[in-house]
């Protein structure tokens, strides 16, 4: 596209001579003789240069300058103006005119040459000014990538942190990792141990090979048992016993090309070796998405660690610390539900009540410590003794409830038996001791309208008419 000039000069020889050349050298050419049409001129049209002269009826070429700066400062203005003006010249220059000419005619080439020089400052400035508006525009998405970023760790943080609730953190972790990188599978694999149980839990995305699930459980599971997992890793520094607990990312090239690339990193805690997060796509991992991927690790690691302490305050609260069993206080919850659920679904419900025959007397004897021992270790028998889903209290000193589910009062009488047989059948080995152990039990039933209290009530009384008929037997209310 030719090049728009706009020529405003009052000296109507100045401006033929100058129309013609420049026209011929092929630019396109407007030419006015007053200042006022000027300034209408370059309202109505654009031009990349104008060439003005100082003094012209209507307003002035500085005038005019200043105006045309304001409309369209990129247009390049070069002012044309006599000797004597040479003060107005340079007054136009610190304005924002390019150049200026002077009188009477220039050479025509140098004027030519001097059009092309604001031509070429016009065109680098106006690339300078895209690449600014690129890279301003780069930045800023720069600038919002990181902010949603930042902005889905905190997410990450936060919701791992709160969830208190195994499979709630597992779902959560999942989601989070699925919608924040882009992965064709992810998978946590958990192995059993202390407070955890052993879990696998895997998204794969739509179309992939469904095989891709088992396979990947198998190849945690494998890797967890690798040797060189064993150990947490260690590093040399004098901050190791902190640094022991960060994760260590493996990167795969792929996995047997199931999985054309795979990040994962096992998980410590409290150095142990609970489990492994992997996950693996099509396209090898930024820098940046491992980085992401480390924060997960972290993340999950302090869930699992939380959750760990979850579990020992709340085991505190509900637990008897000398034997393990539940507590009293959580034993009145767990019966208050289940004769609810009893009611409703109208299934047995037994107690047995058992009292440790002349514990006093062992205490006395062997001392306090041997009892502790005792304690525990008819607690341990208790525990084998009865099934996953029964519930055993240490309700007192050296009395305990077992709360027998599904069963009835007739039950529940065999079963007491039986137990009291398996007591004083073999007697506690404590250290070298071997002391022998009788116990009262008085067993109870649940019947329509019972309240808790009185079921409660009713095996305690069975157990102490057991005491009154000489110990060692078993009653039933
Ligand atoms: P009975 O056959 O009538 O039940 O006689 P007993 O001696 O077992 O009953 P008693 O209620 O007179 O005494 C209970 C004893 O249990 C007294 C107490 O020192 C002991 N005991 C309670 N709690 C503990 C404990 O935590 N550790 C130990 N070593 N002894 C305990
Ligand atoms: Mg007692
Ligand atoms: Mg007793």
């Amino acid at each position: 596209m030719a090049v728009h000039i706009l020529l405003a000069d009052d000296d109507l020889q100045i401006i033929s001579a100058l129309e013609e050349y420049l026209q011929a050298v092929g630019y396109q050419v407007r030419t006015v003789t007053d200042g006022n049409q000027a300034l209408a001129q370059f309202q109505a049209e654009k031009f990349q240069i104008a060439i003005l002269d100082l003094f012209m009826p209507g307003r002035s070429g500085l005038e005019l300058l200043s105006e045309f700066k304001k409309i369209s400062p990129e247009t390049e203005v070069i002012i044309f103006t006599g000797y004597a003006d040479l003060d107005s010249a340079i007054e136009a220059l610190r304005r924002g005119a390019y150049d200026y000419l002077l009188k009477p005619v220039p050479r025509l080439e140098s004027l030519h040459a001097l059009i092309e020089r604001a031509l070429e400052r016009q065109r680098l400035s106006q690339a300078n000014q895209a690449m600014v508006a690129e890279l301003t525009a780069a930045r800023e998405a720069l600038a919002q990538q990181r902010r949603l970023e930042l902005k889905r760790i905190r997410q990450i943080g936060e919701g791992l942190s709160k969830a208190l609730n195994l499979d709630r953190i597992i779902e959560l972790l999942l989601d989070l990792m699925w919608d924040t990188l882009s992965l064709s599978v992810v998978g946590l694999k958990l192995r059993a141990g202390d407070n955890l149980p052993d879990k696998f839990a895997c998204r794969v995305q739509d179309g992939w090979d469904t095989k891709i699930q088992p396979y990947l459980e198998t190849w945690m599971q494998q890797a967890l048992q690798a040797t060189s997992l064993e150990t947490p890793p260690v590093m040399n520094d004098s901050s190791s016993a902190k640094l022991a607990e960060q994760p260590i990312i493996f990167r795969s090239g792929n996995l047997d090309r199931t999985i054309p690339a795979l990040i994962w990193a096992p998980l410590w805690v409290n150095h142990k070796l609970v489990g492994m997060l992997g996950s693996g796509r099509e396209s090898a991992f930024t820098p940046e998405e491992q980085e992401i991927f480390e924060i997960f690790v972290l993340q999950t690691v302090t869930a699992l660690k939380n959750l760990a302490l979850f579990e020992q305050v709340k085991n505190l609260a509900s637990k008897d610390s000398l034997t393990g069993l539940f507590n009293q206080r959580y034993f009145w919850q767990a019966l208050s539900k289940e004769v609810k659920r009893c009611r409703r679904y109208g299934c047995p419900l037994a107690l047995l009540f058992l009292d440790l025959d002349n514990f006093k007397t062992i205490n006395d004897r062997y001392g306090h410590t041997v009892g502790d021992k005792i304690l525990q270790e008819l607690s341990a028998r208790l525990q084998d003794f009865v099934r996953s889903t029964d519930l055993i209290c240490r309700y007192g000193g050296e009395e305990f409830i077992i709360m027998l589910i599904q069963t009835s009062k007739d039950q529940a009488a065999i079963l007491a038996e039986r137990l009291r047989q398996k007591i004083t059948a073999a007697p506690m080995k404590i250290n070298d001791l071997e002391i022998p152990l009788t116990v009262s039990i008085g067993v109870a039933g649940l019947t329509d309208q019972m309240e808790p209290e009185e079921l409660v009530h009713r095996a305690d009384s069975a157990m102490y008419c057991a005491k009154q008929s000489g110990r060692n037997q078993v009653m039933v209310d």
